[in-house]
């Protein structure tokens, strides 16, 4: 689907120029004349990037900006000024206004694209994050944050990766101490374990080095777990662009052109540290909510209700592509003695013991719930019949072998589990029927004795596996 992008300037001869380059590069463009037009066209067109000219008569660009910004619905928008003054000042005003990026006058095509698309991606994970944000809201499990305008920009460790002592000192000179924390690295075969080391928030990695290839730096950066999300600007240099824009290609946040500004310097850093909050803000809250919604409070596994609503995706993946799909139906053997013997604290504590062992004795792909009581669900995704078979024989024995070390009176308690197993069959239509196949195997593994494993097939043979 291609961007929707707002161009605003008071200029025909502007509007008409930047539409025709960004139609020509398909992305679909709408326009308006001034600041009120503008605001109108936000809330008709919902677009995804807004590109906004400064000086305009009446309402300034700033100003709408500011208002765009301000207005949940948009604040996630990114938007980018166009200035025809070259003042770093009107850079940094437009920055602190909100704004994202800023272009000047006029305008490089080259530049224009890659930023317009590197806001795209942007604007995409942020739409991803504020539909799930929304649904932690209506849940009730998270309250309204401040909008991405609201973040702190300052206060980030800086890591600028160099071999230039001079540029080095620049740098420290105008970043101000008192806004951020400012460290230099030399590159080196260990460039990505002391960047984690050292905790930057943000990297800026100069491409005019001799030992090292500031574009595979880049590069690494971005295959790396540690590091792959990490706010990262290049400098380099005018006559160098097509190596800039490869660096954005790579996923670089931004890049900065050699003589180093201060404000621009200042402002960029700025916005990527803003942007990054926001965004590891939204992620925290959105896990904190799901962890909330969707796990069983005494074992930490996931509950009925993630269960049913992540079993029938699994159901429908594995039917779609002919692969194989497990579940196994586990219930704890005679608990409610345990509980009529040594009290609930003991067995809730039989519990988590459970499913601690559980969750060991399974690989991580694999989905443990809890299904209210004694009673767990595991599905086995990409899993045959005869291999969760051996599965569920392993965790009856991991149950059994062991007795579990209560607390709350200090005793050793042997303790069993029973089994039934169920799988994915030819012509099965609904996720239901699975689950079924193991309920009444688990059925069969309590009435023949308990402490076993049963499979269902759906042909109604039972072939129960003694144990002993
Ligand atoms: P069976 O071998 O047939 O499964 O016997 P059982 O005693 O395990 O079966 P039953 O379903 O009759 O008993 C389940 C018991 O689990 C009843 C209930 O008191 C207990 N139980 C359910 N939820 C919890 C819980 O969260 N904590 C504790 N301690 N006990 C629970
Ligand atoms: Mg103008
Ligand atoms: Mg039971
Ligand atoms: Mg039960």
């Amino acid at each position: 689907m291609s961007a929707r992008i707002l161009v605003v300037d008071d200029a025909p001869v502007n509007l008409r120029l930047l539409h025709a380059k960004l139609t020509a590069e398909y992305f679909d463009v709408v326009t308006a004349e001034d600041g009120p037009k503008a605001l109108a066209a936000m809330e008709r067109e919902a677009p995804d990037i807004v590109l906004l000219d400064v000086m305009m008569p009446g309402m300034t660009g700033f100003e709408v900006c500011r208002r765009i910004k301000a207005d949940p619905r948009w604040t996630h928008i990114p938007v980018v000024m166009v200035t025809a003054l070259d003042l770093p000042e009107d850079r940094v005003e437009g920055l602190e206004s909100g704004a994202d990026e800023f272009l000047t006058k006029p305008v490089d095509d080259l530049a224009l694209f890659a930023r317009v698309r590197s806001l795209v991606r942007l604007k995409r994970l942020m739409d991803e994050w504020c539909m799930r944000h929304e649904t932690s809201l209506r849940l009730g499990s998270t309250q309204q944050g401040p909008t991405l305008a609201e973040e702190r920009g300052d206060g980030a460790r800086v890591v600028m990766v160099t071999e230039d002592e001079r540029l080095r000192q620049r740098t420290l000179s105008v970043l101000p101490r008192d806004e951020h924390e400012m460290f230099a690295l030399p590159p080196g075969p260990k460039i990505i374990e002391e960047l984690v080391a050292l905790r930057a928030d943000l990297v800026i990695v100069d491409l005019d080095m001799k030992t090292a290839d500031g574009l595979r730096i880049a590069s690494q950066m971005r295959s790396h777990d540690a590091t792959r999300h990490l706010p990262l600007l290049i400098l380099g240099r005018l006559t160098d662009k097509a190596r800039l824009l490869k660096g954005l290609e790579l996923g670089v946040n931004d890049y900065l052109m050699k003589p180093l500004d201060g404000n621009e310097l200042r402002a960029r850093v700025r916005t990527q540290v803003r942007r990054r909050r926001f965004q590891l803000r939204m992620q925290a809250t959105h896990e904190a909510s799901l962890a909330m919604a969707l796990t069983d409070g005494l074992t930490g596994l996931y509950n009925r209700h993630y269960f049913n609503s992540h079993f029938d995706g699994l159901f429908k993946h594995a039917r779609e592509h002919g692969r194989p799909l497990s579940v196994l139906m586990l219930d704890v053997d005679r608990f409610k003695s345990v509980n009529d013997t040594y009290g609930h604290a003991a067995g809730d504590q039989v519990l988590k013991e459970l499913a601690a062992r559980i969750v060991k004795g399974v690989r991580s792909f694999d989905m443990v719930a809890r299904m209210g009581g004694e009673e767990l669900v595991i599905v086995m995704p990409e899993t045959r019949l005869v291999d969760a078979h051996r599965a569920a024989e392993r965790l009856r024995r991991a149950v059994a072998d062991q007795p579990f070390s209560i607390n709350t009176p200090a005793i050793d308690l042997p303790v069993t589990v029973s089994i039934g197993l169920g799988g994915l069959e030819v012509g099965d239509d609904a996720a239901d029927l699975i689950v079924r196949r193991a309920d009444e195997a688990l059925y069969e593994a309590k009435r023949t004795g308990r402490d076993r494993v049963v499979l269902r097939e759906a042909a109604g043979r039972t072939p129960a596996v003694a144990v002993g």
